[in-house]
């Protein structure tokens, strides 16, 4: 460690906080904390834009060599909330392996996921899973997760506590998701004289390009779209976002067809514990083992992963004989086979993810062709994070706090949110 980055530790505040990386984009959270000595960080984010460079900011000690990082505290299960924690010490290089702290249904999404994704490295980390109301005394740190909602399942805010200093970390948050009423409850109910509110700002400058406002008004849409529709109804969201799922079950639900998920999903699934999710052996849930899936399982000789759903299995034929009996849940992957096994004509396709994904050269291509088949396509979404009126009410629910923001690129336009905005720099450290 320079001479430089120590002397900038000489500061008398109790508690001393950087923002890695965040304070002027959106992606790669990363915020450390430091107190006696010791450190934490809340999130390790992978960068969502090509060009941020290095990977690992700069001063980030993942080696541990000091010993003085006690635990990464990972707010949910998106990649650029934890996607760098490959990154980090292992048994075998010779240091203390750095506790990880994630919730358990967060991980467990991410642990059955790992046959099918690249969430690699997961097996070697020191995973310490909570369960809501867990609070954890790690050093000089007290840390307390909130659940809140936002379009990952089991996602958490932290209040961190240092010798009566006190700051909120808000992670990623909506209020129009089927998790809402934690949102309410924490506006409702705040924790008290908070210091220093970090706060997540996605959505400030950007255009509202969403006609639906909550998970409930996408479910209307989507039925609404499948009545219309006189052949196989098809689905596009990523698979890991259980709210997303369930507005797609429940437009089925409406719609009298069955929801045809793939094992991948079928998986995911397994991991949460809710009441209304499309688990196989619901009522209306079928499974698909799509061509790219099949391939994996054999690869790995995990057949027990398909196995366990033999029953409830539905196979091309029947879909081509009845498809308006169904809504299959897919991906771009999987439109050319769908192609072959004949079972597009009077289909429609709803995307329902992040339009700028699909925007994407090969995915875009993907499209053409698909709508060159004559399948329609509509695009059905509403947002994962916080609208600005949802910001202004999370934040009023501070009233006392600096708040700083992050997981954002309209600087500017946050100030906008509170007189109590203080803006801050990637690598900066500060007191809290
Ligand atoms: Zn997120």
């Amino acid at each position: 460690m320079s001479a430089s980055i120590s002397s900038e530790f000489q500061s008398t505040s109790t508690l001393q906080c950087r923002i890695h990386r965040g304070c002027h984009e959106i992606g790669g959270n990363c915020v450390e904390l430091k107190a006696q000595g010791k450190r934490i960080l809340l999130d390790l984010g992978l960068p969502l834009s090509d060009d941020s460079t290095p990977l690992i900011p700069p001063y980030l000690d993942l080696l541990n060599s000091d010993e003085s990082l006690l635990g990464i505290f990972i707010s949910h299960p998106h990649p650029d909330h934890f996607g760098l924690l490959q990154f980090i010490s292992k048994p075998e290089e010779g240091h203390s392996t750095i506790p990880v702290y994630i919730g358990q249904e967060g991980l467990g999404i991410l642990q059955n996921s790992q046959l099918f994704t690249r969430n690699a490295g997961l097996d070697d980390l020191n995973l310490k899973p909570f369960q809501p109301g867990a609070v954890f005394e790690v050093g000089p740190f007290t840390i307390t997760p909130y659940r809140i909602d936002h379009s990952a399942h089991d996602s958490y805010c932290f209040l961190i506590e240092v010798a009566g200093k006190r700051l909120f970390y808000s992670g990623d948050i909506r209020a129009h998701g089927r998790s809402a009423h934690y949102f309410r409850d924490l506006v409702l109910n705040p924790p008290a004289d908070i210091d220093v509110l970090i706060c997540e700002g996605t959505r400030v400058g950007h255009v509202e390009d969403f006609r639906y406002p909550t998970e409930d008004s996408v479910t209307e849409a989507m039925a609404e779209e499948f009545k219309h529709t006189p052949g196989l109804g098809l689905a596009w969201c990523s698979a890991q976002n259980i709210d997303r799922l369930v507005s797609i079950y429940n437009a089925c639900r409406i719609t009298d067809r069955t929801f045809v998920i793939d094992v991948y999903t079928a998986e995911v699934l397994r991991a949460v514990s809710r009441d209304d999710i499309p688990l196989p052996g619901r009522p209306g849930v079928r499974v698909y083992l799509p061509r790219s899936q099949r391939r994996r399982i054999k690869q790995e000789e995990a057949y027990s992963t398909s196995n366990k759903y033999h029953s409830f299995r539905v196979y091309p034929e029947q879909l081509r004989a009845t498809p308006s009996k169904f809504v299959m849940l897919c991906r771009s992957s999987m439109f050319a086979e769908l192609a072959e096994a004949d079972g597009l004509s009077g289909a429609t396709l709803i995307t329902s993810l992040w339009s700028g994904y699909l925007k994407e050269e090969r995915e875009a291509a993907r499209l053409n062709d698909l709508r060159a088949m004559g399948v329609r396509q509509t695009h059905i979404h509403c947002s994962g994070h916080a609208t600005v009126d949802e910001l202004k009410q999370f934040i009023a629910a501070f009233p006392n706090s600096r708040i700083i923001p992050i997981h954002l690129d309209d600087r500017e336009g946050f100030k906008e949110l509170s007189v109590n905005v203080e803006l801050k720099n990637d690598g900066e450290w500060w007191g809290v």
